[in-house]
C-alpha cells in the first residue's frame, strides 16, 4: 500500500468497540467521523444505540466533527442533531477542500487529529491528504453489526494497490 492508502489504526472493530481511552492514549484528542457505513447504514435513519453511547462518552475525551459525502443536508444534520454534533454534508472525500476547512476551524494539531471511517478511497485517503492519523472501522449493518464481508472495502484494498 502506497503512503496514500496508508491506514494509521486498522481497528478491524465497529466504532463503538474503539476504546476511547487508548485512542487518546495515542494522543488524539479530536476526531473527523464519517456517517455512513461508520455512524449507521445508509439504508436507515435509526442510530444504533451502542454508536450513541459510544459518542456521548467521546464527548468526555474527544472534539467530534461528522465529515458525510451525503448530499442529503436532511439526513447529515439530522443525524448530527440527534447526536449533538456540527456537520459537513457533501464533503467530497477523498478531495482536501472540506476536510481542511473543518481542521483549521477546529484550530488543533493535525498529530492530534484522526478521521474515523469505513472507506479507504474516500475516508483514508483524505486523511493521509490532509495528514492527519486514519482509523478504518468495520461497517455496520442496518442492525448496528458489523458486516462481516465488506466486497467494497476487499475491492478497495485491490484498488489501492494501483494507487500511486
Ligand atoms: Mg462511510
Amino acid at each position: 500500500m502506497t503512503s496514500l492508502t496508508k491506514i494509521w489504526w486498522k481497528s478491524n472493530l465497529p466504532i463503538y468497540n474503539i476504546s476511547h481511552s487508548e485512542l487518546y492514549s495515542k494522543g488524539i484528542t479530536c476526531l473527523l467521523l464519517d456517517v455512513d457505513g461508520t455512524l449507521i447504514n445508509r439504508k436507515t435513519n435509526s442510530i444504533p444505540i451502542k454508536v450513541k453511547q459510544w459518542i456521548k462518552k467521546s464527548k468526555e475525551y474527544f472534539s467530534l466533527y461528522l465529515i458525510s459525502n451525503n448530499p442529503s443536508e436532511k439526513r447529515i444534520s439530522s443525524i448530527g442533531n440527534e447526536l449533538g454534533l456540527e456537520y459537513k454534508h457533501k464533503a467530497l472525500k477523498p478531495s482536501k477542500k472540506n476536510t481542511l476547512k473543518i481542521i483549521k476551524k477546529l484550530n488543533r494539531d493535525k498529530e492530534n487529529i484522526a478521521i474515523v471511517g469505513d472507506r479507504i478511497l474516500t475516508d483514508i485517503i483524505v486523511g493521509n491528504r490532509c495528514n492527519i492519523h486514519t482509523i478504518l472501522v468495520r461497517k455496520l449493518n442496518k442492525n448496528g453489526l458489523p458486516i462481516r464481508i465488506n466486497i467494497i472495502l476487499l475491492i478497495e484494498r485491490l484498488i489501492s494497490f494501483f494507487i500511486v
